[in-house]
């Protein structure tokens, strides 16, 4: 019983052997593969998964389009008030949930925790949007007319997510999806197929009890093959993608010669420029977590630093330091800073861009290595690694999903930002500045073109209130908070008459 995971997977009423395929109370048993879902942490396996074949996929479809046709006649806000109840539910279920992602995915446990908050969090957003989706109501030039939109459930949403935040993307699409009237069916990483049955069995508690039907969450566990299936599928409006830029591709390939709607958050690459006007403290806090927390592997990861060449060499010694401090171990275990990698294909990575690198004329600062021996017996355990490298570097250019560092040098801000925009990603940027002109420059229309850009905080770590999501190969989708919530609906404008003339738009004259 590895740190009390036992009583987790009891307590969320997961045993060795479960169905990947559920359309809420009811599970699926399907002549799909068995997937295993084994942690990076220990190394052992944790559960058998029976992953759905296409014939289950489409049983899915049909139960969904069916509860669709219930779940829209809900009034808004009694759909919010389901989803509130789910954000309780959460509640209770914070430290198991937490601990089973730490376990399966390799997060610490207080970012496992976190990943729950954040569940909590988008729920509680979610309950207040149910009470808001408003459109706007516009003055009409016709005399006797009046002209409002309103915004109607989409339909069926297919969720495609990556191992990474394996629950907290699951609920930043549903909840908002929920409460605007859709139905959903997930398709979580095959990497983390647990905590994925662990939010259908906590969510189909909550809808069980309010007699929400089958088919409004619906889980198809499965790999790539099943995400193709909702990327192809007519019968999917909205395919909302989360992970590599090569998968977007593909799925918005797909989803576009159908020409349905694809939201995508993609891959980042993300830096922070230090200049030299900057808080070397807390800059170098900001720095650390963003490039080791997760083990590197979260899409707005500090993947680069760009640092004024005043005080390059300083901060070089002083990350140097900070790096000879860091634990790297059991990610349950709280004294440790960095857990392991997902698995061994990305430790294989992991090391193939420290080669590329140095290939490619990278000095080393921190060097790498794959760690071994006690405690580190899963294999997936690195040393987080740090080089000074130039911008144009073909590793650098492209998003390593693991631990490594690149410093780069500047000697004027605008150099700084164009390189912090010479990159095909454009999730996550942000300035370590204390001087106001800096700040606004990197702000401004002619600064940062990512997603989200920070002054004085990292690249990593977001709130569910502000719309999240990046620019070019990011793939330009946004989730969560602000107006996000519009992609899961569609618009309808309405003008309506009400006189006894039809005078047309435009002031055109059409008699007989
Ligand atoms: P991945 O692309 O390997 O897999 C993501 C999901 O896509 C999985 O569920 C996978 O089965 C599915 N998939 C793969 N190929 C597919 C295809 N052709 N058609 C349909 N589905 C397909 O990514 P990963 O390794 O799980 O996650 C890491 C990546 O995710 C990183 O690039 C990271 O930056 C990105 N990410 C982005 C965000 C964001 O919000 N921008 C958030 C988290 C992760």
């Amino acid at each position: 019983n590895f740190y009390g995971i036992k009583e987790a997977l009891d307590s969320l009423q997961l045993s060795a052997s479960e169905l990947g395929v559920s359309t809420g109370t009811e599970w699926i048993k399907t002549s799909g593969e068995t997937i295993i879902s084994s942690s990076p942490a220990d190394g052992k396996e944790i559960a058998k998964v029976l992953a759905a074949d296409t014939d289950a996929y489409h049983q899915v479809i049909t139960k969904a389009q069916t509860a669709f046709k219930e779940w829209r006649m809900v009034p808004a806000p009694k759909r919010g008030e389901v989803v509130r109840q789910l954000g309780e539910a959460l509640r209770k279920n914070k430290e198991a949930l937490g601990k089973l992602v730490s376990y399966e995915m390799g997060k610490s446990y207080q970012e496992g925790l976190g990943e729950v908050q954040e569940m909590i969090d988008i729920c509680d957003f979610a309950v207040g949007l149910s009470r808001q989706l408003y459109g706007l109501t516009m003055h009409s030039e016709r005399p006797g007319h009046r002209m409002y939109e309103q915004y109607h459930p989409l339909g069926i949403v297919g969720i495609i997510s990556a191992f990474n935040f394996p629950v907290a993307v699951w609920s930043w699409n549903t909840a908002l999806a929920w409460v605007c009237g859709d139905v959903t069916v997930w398709k979580p990483s095959e990497k983390t197929p647990l905590t994925a049955i662990a939010c259908q069995k906590i969510t189909a508690e909550v809808f069980a009890k309010n007699h929400v039907p089958e088919g409004v969450s619906n889980l198809v566990i499965g790999d790539a093959k099943i995400g193709q299936l909702l990327s192809q599928d007519k019968n999917v409006p909205l395919v909302s993608a989360t992970g590599s830029t090569r998968m977007g591709k593909a799925v918005g390939e797909e989803v576009g010669k159908r020409l349905g709607r694809a939201l995508l958050e993609l891959g980042g690459n993300n830096a922070i420029i230090m200049t030299k006007n900057a808080d070397l403290d807390m800059s170098l806090i900001g720095a650390v977590f963003g490039a080791v927390g997760t083990c590197g592997q979260r899409c707005t990861t500090t993947r680069r630093l760009i640092i004024h060449e005043d005080i390059f060499d300083e901060v070089a010694e002083k990350l140097k330091s900070a790096y000879g401090q860091l634990k790297i171990g059991n990610p349950l275990d709280e004294s440790n800073h960095v857990g392991p990698l997902i698995d061994k294909d990305a430790v294989q990575m992991y090391e193939n861009a420290i080669v590329k690198a140095k290939k490619e004329g990278a000095k080393t600062i921190v060097d790498g290595e794959v760690l071994a021996g006690n405690g580190y017996e899963s294999g997936c355990y690195v040393k987080p690694a740090i080089f000074e490298v130039k911008n144009e570097m073909e590793i650098v250019q492209s998003e390593t999903f693991a631990p490594i560092l690149y410093l780069i040098r500047y000697s004027e801000l605008e150099e700084a930002v164009a390189m912090q925009n010479d990159v095909p990603q454009g999730l996550s940027s942000a300035i370590m500045t204390r001087d106001m002109r800096e700040s606004e420059f990197f702000l401004s229309h002619q600064g940062s073109d990512c997603g989200i850009a920070n002054v004085n905080i990292g690249t990593s770590g977001a709130e569910i209130g502000g719309a999240f999501g990046g620019e070019k190969e990011t793939g330009g989708g946004r989730e969560s908070g602000s107006d996000a919530w519009k992609v899961y609906m569609r618009r309808q404008t309405n003008t309506i008459n009400y006189t006894n003339d039809l005078p047309l738009a435009q002031g055109i004259k059409f008699e007989f």
